[in-house]
C-alpha cells in the first residue's frame, strides 16, 4: 500500500493545508476470482477473494458543495458541484466517483463537498477491478464521512448499479461484492443470484497464489461479453420446453443439464451453457476439496476452469493460454487458470514457494517468446475489504 503520510503531504499540495478538517483515509483492495468464471450474471456460484492491494482514498470536508476529485494514477483534476453530477466522456476516471455520489443522492442521502484524492495500486483495465475498488472505497468513504450507516453489502450493489447505469458497463455483482466484503485469509463463495455468501478460510499453506498480468489489454471484451450473455439467455429460453421456470442457468443442476442439453438447437450456444453449468459445479467441488485440505485437487479444478473457458466458453486467447500453459511446466505448480472476464488481464496460478521465483523467470521468458509482450507478476495476500484506515 502507498505510504499514506506521503499521500498526506501530496494532498496539501494539492488542496492546501486546513487544520479545521481533519484528513481520513479508507482502503478498497482489487480482487482476483479463483474460480467460478462467467458464471455470475448466470446466477452461479463465484468464489472470489479480495487482494492486500488496492486503491486508497484521502477526504477532507469542505465548507461547500464542491466535489474536489484527483487521482495519483491519472492527470486529470477537477473540482464539480454536487448539483452537477451528470455523466461526461471528458471527465474520464472522474465519472466513477461522480456515479457513486450521483447514486446516493438518487437515494435521498446528503453528500456534501470534499477534497479527494485517489491512489491506486490495482493495474487498470487487467481484471483485477480497480474500478470496482474506485466504486467502492468511494461509496464506503462518503457515506462515513456523511455520517450514514455504511452496510458493505448495500454498499457492493449501489457501486454495481453506478457501473451498470452511470458508467454504462454491464458487470455482476462479483466485483464490487468482493472488494466490498472480502475477509483476509478467506476467499467468498458467492451465489450471485440471491447474494448469499460465505467467508471460506483459504489457507494455502506452502503454496502461493500468484497473479500473471498478461499486458494484454482487453480490446475485445466488450461486445464478446455482451455476446456470451445473450447466448446464455438463448440458451434459457431452449431449455424453457422442459423447464417452463427457467430464468438462469445457474438454477440448473448438472444432472437436469445434461439430461436436456439436446434441446439447445444451436451447437454454440450449447457449448457456453455447458461451460456454465459445469463451473458452477467446480466451485462446489472446490469448497469440498479445500475443506479437506486437498489443494492438489483444487488445482486440477483450476486448470478444468480453464480448459473449458478455452475450448467451450472461448475467452481465452493466445496470451492466456501461454501462459497457462507455461505455468503448467514449472515443477509445483498444482493449477493455473485465466481470471477475469478473458481475453486478456490476469491468470492465477497455485505456486509452491520454492518455486515462485523460478515460476516467473520461466513462465515470463516463454509469455514473452510467444507473444512478444512483457508479463508481470504479483505474489499476492489475501486482504480484508474496504475500511476506514
Ligand atoms: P478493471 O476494473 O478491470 O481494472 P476497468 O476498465 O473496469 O478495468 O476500470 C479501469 C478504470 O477505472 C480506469 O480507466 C479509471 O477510469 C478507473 N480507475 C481505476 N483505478 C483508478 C485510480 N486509482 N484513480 C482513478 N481512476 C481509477
Ligand atoms: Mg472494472
Amino acid at each position: 500500500m502507498a505510504d499514506i503520510q506521503a499521500l498526506k503531504m501530496r494532498f496539501i499540495d494539492l488542496y492546501g493545508a486546513d487544520s479545521a478538517h481533519p484528513i481520513r483515509v479508507f482502503h478498497a483492495p482489487g480482487r482476483v476470482n479463483l474460480i467460478g468464471e462467467h458464471t455470475d450474471y448466470n446466477g452461479g456460484y463465484v468464489f472470489p477473494a479480495a487482494l492486500t492491494f488496492g486503491t486508497a482514498l484521502l477526504m477532507r470536508k469542505r465548507d461547500d458543495d464542491q466535489l474536489g476529485f484527483a487521482s495519483t494514477n491519472f492527470p486529470l483534476r477537477k473540482h464539480i458541484s454536487i448539483q452537477e453530477l451528470t455523466y461526461r466522456s471528458e471527465d474520464e476516471w472522474i465519472n466513477y466517483p461522480k456515479g457513486i455520489a450521483h447514486e446516493l443522492l438518487q437515494r435521498g442521502l446528503s453528500v456534501g463537498g470534499y477534497d479527494m484524492l485517489y491512489s491506486g495500486a490495482i493495474p487498470n483495465g487487467s481484471g483485477l477491478s480497480s474500478s470496482a475498488s474506485v466504486e467502492v472505497v468511494t461509496a464506503f468513504g462518503l457515506l462515513t464521512m456523511e455520517g450514514h450507516p455504511a452496510d458493505k453489502v448495500d454498499i457492493a450493489l449501489l457501486s454495481q448499479k453506478t457501473e451498470n447505469e452511470f458508467i454504462g458497463v454491464n458487470c455482476g455483482i462479483m466485483d464490487q461484492f468482493a472488494v466490498a466484503m472480502g475477509k483476509k485469509d478467506h476467499a467468498i463463495l458467492l451465489m450471485c443470484d440471491t447474494l448469499e455468501y460465505q467467508h471460506v478460510p483459504f489457507d494455502s499453506g506452502e503454496y502461493k497464489l500468484v497473479i500473471g498480468n498478461t499486458n494484454k489489454k482487453r480490446g475485445l471484451v466488450d461486445s464478446a461479453y455482451n455476446e456470451r450473455r445473450a447466448q446464455c439467455e438463448q440458451a434459457v429460453r431452449d431449455l424453457q420446453a422442459k423447464y417452463p421456470e427457467l430464468t438462469l442457468l445457474g438454477q440448473l443442476s448438472l444432472e437436469q443439464f445434461n439430461e436436456s442439453q439436446h434441446l439447445i438447437a444451436d451447437e454454440t450456444v450449447r457449448k457456453r451453457a455447458q461451460h456454465v453449468v459445469e463451473e458452477i459445479d467446480r466451485v462446489l467441488q472446490s469448497m469440498k476439496v479445500l475443506e479437506q485440505g486437498d489443494l492438489a485437487a483444487f488445482g486440477q479444478l483450476m486448470i478444468a476452469s480453464h480448459n473449458s473457458l478455452r475450448d467451450l466458453y472461448e475467452v481465452t486467447g493466445l496470451e492466456l493460454d501461454t501462459m497457462v500453459e507455461a505455468a503448467l511446466q514449472v515443477p509445483g505448480v498444482l493449477g493455473s487458470r485465466m481470471t477475469g472476464a478473458g481475453f486478456g488481464g490476469c491468470t492465477v496460478s497455485l505456486v509452491h514457494q520454492d518455486s515462485v521465483e523460478r515460476f516467473k523467470d520461466e513462465v515470463g521468458r516463454v509469455y514473452t517468446e510467444k507473444t512478444g509482450l512483457k508479463s508481470d507478476f504479483y505474489v499476492c495476500t489475501i486482504g480484508d475489504g474496504v475500511v476506514e484506515l
